[in-house]
């Protein structure tokens, strides 16, 4: 079988954009809405368990039929950007869906706010529901009054929401002009050293020069945040309430930023590894993501899409199946074409349909890893799809499990087979600079974030906040990177800390656990499977500290998250003996 590129197809979705089924949707979304409302005067505490039941299963169909309806506009909007239709069905979808939200709040408000008795009486009999209701009330007691709620989402409508498009629109006007030799060159990463050096210095000089005030927009998100969620919803610390919302144990993030500060010292090596490769003294900041590659193998689509398939078939002949729907019923959308939105994503709408997986294959090895990174996350989306609309999406600290893991399973076998010394070293770099920029780097950050957010409760200027940033990244390099001083100003440069603040450790998370649960199979083989099998077809069905615990991963032991670098190590020994 030989699988060509070609345009996906949405009709699992609607037969088309301008087609009586797509407004019909809309129509019955509207009258289900209509429906729903009619519930509350339903719902007391007294409410008949079976009635509960069929309230939520409502909500549940309510919730599909939005996501396919989002699912379709989104989509046909990731394959073709310039198409005003699409431009206008997206804009009225958006505005539509946020108005039915606000009409069937009321159900979650009384959710949270039952006592434990009444509440409990419920849980008991909600089957495969039964997290994604335990999860709501994870914030009863950080949740405030209606009208208090009400208020909060206002003001943040012209507060912190504000001041990120605020931050956005400035940062998206940046002009970078880089000039060598008097011509004008592109801002690039790549192979000329010099070039490299001038196009960070100017990146950064372009921050310094606005920092008084994107580093006060800083410390404005940072105080709200805190007034906020420390203050009127009482959280214990600034953390917590991200730690809440992805139902991560506080302590299991502490001991995990903790063994990643301590490895540390495993990605010097690997800097001074690739300084050698450079034939650099030292390696600058400037060159941490300078291409090592020698060389430049192409691959074919249905090459790829065999390679890709074969290493899920070696790994279980279940998960190669799986993938090859993704391709039997249309679902990849894998052409570069113009006006089509670059990068790549998996996205699974509603349970009972196979996801959609769009890729901009040009054929790269990079290419060929996304490919099976993508169709990783669709796997792990049909595994789950024995569960609710609610609870079969992975939560955000499992949801890259089983994309890298893929990835990890299609290098293997690569590196197993592959003759050219080359080819192979490009792999293993690729592999370790991928995991300094998911592992390393996103720890720091959230390191810098926790200290960020203390030193704005103490009245700190934004000069200090950057003093802080520098000797954080100090830290972080050791003696193994040359430092220069514009890096201070790389924090103002992160959208993700502005905007949604502890994010990016879930990155860390994710990428270690994979490293773990990867030396496991390499220890266990055949025995891992079936516990790998039944993580991902958890789902989101469970806690994920509880899924994991099932499958007798540990999430709050040191030991645990060491063994994700005690993969790492090996690589990097394999390849300081390949330099
Ligand atoms: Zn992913």
């Amino acid at each position: 079988m030989s699988y060509r590129q070609s345009p996906w197809s949405l009709t699992d979705l609607f037969p088309a954009l301008d087609s009586p089924e797509f407004e019909a949707g809309f129509k019955s979304l509207e009258a289900q809405v209509a429906e729903f409302e009619k519930l509350r005067p339903e719902l007391k505490s007294d409410l008949d368990v079976e009635r509960f039941m069929e309230v939520v299963q409502l909500a549940e169909q309510n919730t599909k039929l939005a996501y396919r309806l989002y699912g379709y506009v989104s989509l046909a909007f990731a394959a073709d950007t310039q198409d005003q239709a699409i431009q206008t069905q997206m804009a009225r979808i958006q505005q539509f869906l946020a108005e039915l939200e606000n009409r069937s709040l009321f159900f979650s408000l009384w959710w949270k706010g039952l006592d434990e008795t009444a509440a409990r009486r419920y849980m008991d009999i909600a089957g495969d529901y039964r997290y994604y209701l335990e999860a709501l009330r994870h914030f009863k007691p950080h949740t405030l009054s209606e009208p208090e709620e009400k208020v909060v989402n206002l003001k943040n409508v012209t507060g912190v929401g504000a001041l990120n498009t605020l931050y956005d629109a400035m940062t998206n006007r940046y002009e970078f002009k880089l000039k060598v030799d008097g011509k004008v060159k592109k801002m690039t990463r790549g192979a000329d050293p010099e070039l490299r050096a001038k196009a960070y210095q100017e990146l950064y000089r372009v921050y310094a020069a606005d920092a008084p005030i994107l580093g006060h927009i800083y410390q404005t998100l940072v105080r709200d945040w805190r007034n906020e969620n420390l203050g009127l919803r009482h959280f214990a610390n600034p953390v917590a309430a991200r730690n809440l919302g992805n139902d991560i144990p506080d302590e299991a993030v502490q001991t995990l930023l903790e063994v990643c500060r301590r490895n540390a010292p495993l990605f010097q090596r690997y800097f001074r590894i690739k300084a050698r490769i450079l034939k650099l003294p030292r390696l600058r900041r400037y060159d941490l993501y300078a291409p090592v590659a020698k060389s430049e193998k192409a691959y074919a689509f249905d090459r790829a899409a065999e390679m890709v398939l074969d290493a899920y078939q070696a790994f279980h002949p279940d998960f190669a199946k799986l993938a090859r729907r993704v391709f039997d019923e249309d679902h990849m959308d894998s052409e570069v074409r113009p006006g089509k939105q670059s990068g790549a994503f998996c996205a699974g709408i509603v349970p009972e349909l196979t996801p959609w997986v769009k890729l901009n294959f040009q054929g790269k090895a990079d290419d060929v890893a996304t490919m099976a990174h993508e169709l990783g996350h669709a796997i792990h989306g049909m595994l789950a799809e024995g569960h609710t609309a609610f609870t079969y999406q992975a939560c955000l600290p499992l949801a890259e499990t089983a994309s890298t893991f893929g990835e990890m399973v299609l290098v293997d076998r690569l590196l197993a087979e592959e003759k050219d010394e080359a080819v192979r070293r490009d792999l293993l770099f690729r592999q370790v600079d991928d995991a300094y920029a998911t592992i390393m780097r996103q720890a720091y950050f959230a390191l810098f974030e926790q200290q960020a957010h203390q030193m704005v409760a103490e009245n700190a200027s934004v000069d200090e906040i950057a003093a802080a940033y520098l000797e954080n990244l100090k830290e972080q390099f050791g003696d193994a990177v040359e430092l220069s001083d514009e890096f201070r100003w790389e924090w103002v440069s992160i959208p993700h800390i502005f905007a949604v603040p502890f994010y990016v450790y879930a990155y860390a998370f994710g990428q270690l656990l994979v490293f773990s649960l990867y030396q496991q199979y390499q220890r266990q083989g055949e025995a891992f499977k079936p516990r790998y099998i039944k993580i991902l077809a958890a789902g989101g069905a469970q806690a994920p500290a509880k899924i994991l615990s099932e499958a007798g991963i540990d999430i709050r032991s040191q030991a645990f998250w060491q063994g994700g670098f005690d993969v790492l190590a090996a690589l990097i020994e394999r390849l300081e003996k390949l330099a």
